[in-house]
C-alpha cells in the first residue's frame, strides 16, 4: 500500500514549494526532510520576491531572515491537511523491478509512493569548508549522510562537481561547500525524470548545480503543475 502520491525527499526551497503545491491542489504528499528545524531556510536573508503564487511570495519580503521565513513557512506546510512533514533520513530507494516505489529511512519505515522526488540540494557527498576545518555538511551545523548517495552510484547514476561559497555575515566567518549535483545526462527538464529509474524524478540544486532561492520556488511551482495535470 502506498503512504502517499507523492513523496518528496527534501524539505529544501524547491521540495518544499512543490509540496506545498501539490497539497494545495489536493494532491496527498509526503516531505520527508532530514532536520525540521531548516526547512525553507536561507543562508541569508531573502535576496528577491518569491516567484508570483508561491510560498515564497506568500509568507516572505525582501531581507527577511532566515529563521523568520523558516517559522512563517513551516506554520503554513504543516497546517496543510493533504502534506505530511517529516523529519527522517532517505537512505536508499525501494525498488520493483526498475520502477521505484518509495525510500528506505536510516530510522527503519519505509515510505511508499507511486512517485518519489529527490529534492536533496547541496547534500549529495558534500565537503564544507570554514577556516581550516572541513565537515561532511550541506550547510552550516547540517551534517549529510552517504547513504542515499551511495546507493545512487550503486544504481549507476553519474553526478558532476559543483562549489558554492557563502560570505561573511553577522559574526559568522565565510565557509564554502563542494556538493555533487546529478550529470546534465541524468535528468529530463521538462518532465523532472531521473529517467534510469521509473518513478523517480530530481528537483531543484541537486539537478540543476547552481541557482537562487527564487529559481528553486519556480522549480518547485513548475513540478507541482506538471503532476497535477497528469495526477488529475
Ligand atoms: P536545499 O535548500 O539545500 O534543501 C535540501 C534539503 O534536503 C535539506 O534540508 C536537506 O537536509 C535535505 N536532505 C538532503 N538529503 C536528504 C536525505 N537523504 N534524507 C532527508 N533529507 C535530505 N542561493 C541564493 O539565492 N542565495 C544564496 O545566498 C545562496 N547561497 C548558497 C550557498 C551554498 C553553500 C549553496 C550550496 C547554495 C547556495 N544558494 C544560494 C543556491 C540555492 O539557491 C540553495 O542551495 C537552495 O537552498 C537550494 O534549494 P533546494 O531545495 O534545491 O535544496
Amino acid at each position: 500500500p502506498m503512504d502517499y502520491q507523492v513523496l518528496i525527499v527534501g524539505g529544501g526551497f524547491s521540495g518544499s514549494e512543490a509540496a506545498y503545491a501539490l497539497a494545495c491542489r489536493g494532491v496527498r504528499v509526503g516531505l520527508l526532510t532530514q532536520s525540521l528545524d531548516t526547512v525553507y531556510l536561507p543562508f541569508t536573508p531573502l535576496p528577491e520576491p518569491g516567484p508570483e503564487g508561491s510560498l515564497m511570495a506568500e509568507v516572505g519580503a525582501v531581507g527577511m531572515k532566515g529563521w523568520e521565513l523558516h517559522a512563517k513557512a513551516k506554520y503554513r506546510l504543516e497546517g496543510e491537511p493533504q502534506l505530511h512533514l517529516f523529519q527522517s533520513s532517505a537512505t536508499r530507494l525501494v525498488l520493483e523491478g526498475r520502477r521505484v516505489v518509495g525510500v528506505e529511512t536510516w530510522e527503519g519505515p519505509r515510505r511508499m509512493a507511486s512517485r518519489v522526488v529527490l529534492a536533496l540540494g547541496s547534500f549529495l557527498m558534500p565537503r564544507l569548508t570554514i577556516g581550516d576545518v572541513v565537515e561532511e555538511a550541506g550547510r552550516l551545523s547540517e551534517a549529510a549522510y552517504p547513504d542515499l548517495y551511495e546507493n545512487l552510484l550503486a544504481l549507476g547514476f553519474s553526478f558532476v562537481d559543483q562549489h558554492a561559497e557563502v560570505a561573511a555575515q553577522d559574526g559568522t566567518p565565510g565557509y564554502s561547500v563542494r556538493y555533487k549535483s546529478f550529470a546534465p545526462a541524468e535528468w529530463e527538464a521538462e518532465s523532472f525524470r531521473l529517467g534510469r529509474l521509473e518513478g523517480l524524478y530530481g528537483l531543484g540544486l541537486c539537478v540543476l548545480g547552481q541557482g537562487t532561492y527564487a529559481r528553486m520556488a519556480s522549480e518547485g511551482l513548475r513540478l507541482a503543475e506538471n503532476f497535477a495535470v497528469e495526477l488529475g
